[in-house]
């Protein structure tokens, strides 16, 4: 949906000069921190610039969506919603706005945009020998059922076609069941961290009471010290006191971008984004660790296709390449493939199927309507073809981007280590809730 209200940061025009700052005076470039309410903030302007990346603020309600996101970062004024290299990345506090600058959270800033937007530079990452699958539910536990299946069922058969993919890339593989029994959450992550330089994949697929027409995928990866989760509208005192975080919380959300561009990116499902959780798995898991929400089995369409044994297959290769893309972070030194990667390397879907209608139509009326839908139809299609070029043109370009500032910025980095160092959020104030959403897995555990 285009809007007519928007404010444009335009910094990759002024990039060489950036990158220039970057090297000769990183100060140039440092973090200017706003206190608000005694909290830390950053303005969109000073990440922009840090990262030498565009960025764009837009209004509050407005929904943007994975094909009109025209920016590496965008923001939705007032909210926790964003999209980071056209994924949408839920951040653990709403940004504001004062004085007319829009302020993000020093703790968004280290924990959820710095591992987003340069995930191979997260400190150990990659490192993974052994891949620990979790196939959710099992036995008693049913999970979701659809009236086409079970979530138990579905979870175990995309984690028995992932092994072998996986296997023949060399890694080791070890599932927390491999059949139809129940095996308790704490078991699960006590696999995971008694094996050798292990990451923790646990595949679930989605319910909702609120809204039958729900559909998409996630992502979760562990919920940071002193921040909601995403489902929760404030602060409560277990997130800040109870909960410790992780140690591995940077490398959880690398996984989650690997693996979520890659689904996103194949697969075309609704983009419901990577969120934060306290599920008992992803707390008890000592090593990067990240839960997939498939799509909703209690959506009509969606349940079907989740049934389709082809379409799992699809999805596993998904997963499968995303976490080889996590493993080869250290060793290419630059960000993962994104949702606009994978989506050039594919035919656009988009024109074939406008193609397919404009048939349809011709085949039925035979009358000058048809034609002129057939006309309308591919015209819309060549709109839709240049959208997803220009998106996939503004993907590559940031991309270069993040590359190139990459390269640059080892002296900056200190100043962002010193961020990362010192966030400890105790309260903020809501202003947005995203859609509440109620499965086995969105119950807040508690220990
Ligand atoms: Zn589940």
């Amino acid at each position: 949906m285009p809007l007519p209200v928007k404010r444009w940061f335009v910094f990759s025009f002024v990039f060489a000069s950036v990158t220039i700052r970057f090297s000769t005076a990183a100060a140039a470039v440092g973090w200017e921190v706003i206190k608000v309410n005694g909290h830390d903030y950053l303005t969109v302007d000073n990440i922009s610039k840090f990262y030498g990346l565009p960025a764009e603020v837009v209004p509050s309600g407005a929904k943007i969506q994975t094909e009109t996101a025209n920016q590496p970062l965008e923001f939705v004024s007032g909210s926790r919603e964003a999209m980071i290299n056209g994924a949408r990345s839920w951040l653990c506090f709403p940004v504001l706005e004062q004085n007319g600058k829009t302020l993000v959270s020093r703790t968004d800033v280290a924990k959820t945009i710095e591992p987003l937007v340069r995930p191979h530079r997260v400190a150990n990452v990659g490192k993974v020998q052994t891949v620990v699958l979790d196939p959710g539910h099992g036995g008693h536990d049913k999970g979701q059922v659809s009236r086409y299946g079970a979530e138990k069922d579905f979870a175990l058969d995309v984690a028995r076609k992932l092994r072998p993919i996986l296997q023949a890339k060399g890694f080791k593989v070890i599932m927390t069941r491999e059949g139809d029994y129940f095996v308790p959450l704490e078991v699960r992550a006590k696999i995971a961290n008694s094996a050798r330089n292990s990451i923790f994949v646990s595949i679930h697929f989605n319910a909702t009471n609120d809204d039958p027409n729900a559909t998409g995928f996630e992502i979760f990866s562990f919920t940071p010290r002193g921040a909601p989760s995403t489902a929760d509208g404030t602060v409560t005192a277990s997130s800040v006191y109870m909960q410790p975080g992780s140690s591995v919380d940077a490398q959880s959300m690398a996984l989650s971008a690997c693996i979520y561009h890659s689904l996103l990116g194949q697969l075309r499902e609704y983009d419901r984004g990577i969120k934060r959780a306290r599920f008992a798995v992803l707390r008890l898991t000592k090593v990067p660790a990240v839960l997939i929400e498939g799509g909703f089995l209690t959506e009509r369409g969606e349940s079907k296709l989740i049934s389709n044994k082809d379409w799992r297959a699809k999805f596993a290769g998904a997963i499968g390449v995303g976490i080889e893309n996590y493993q080869a972070l250290p060793i290419k030194k630059q960000p993962p493939m994104l949702v606009a990667d994978y989506r050039r390397q594919a035919k656009s879907p988009a024109i074939d199927t406008a193609a397919q209608e404009g048939n349809v139509n011709d085949a039925e009326g035979n009358s000058k309507q048809a034609a002129a839908n057939v006309k309308e139809a591919a015209a819309n299609a060549k709109q839709a073809g240049a959208t997803a070029k220009q998106a996939a043109g503004n993907a590559k370009q940031a991309k270069a981007n993040v590359n190139e500032a990459a390269a640059n910025v080892k002296e900056a980095d200190a100043s962002l280590l010193e961020l990362v160092g010192r966030s400890a959020f105790l309260s903020q104030p809501q202003t947005s809730t995203p859609a509440k959403k109620t499965s086995i897995e969105s119950a807040p555990i508690i220990p």
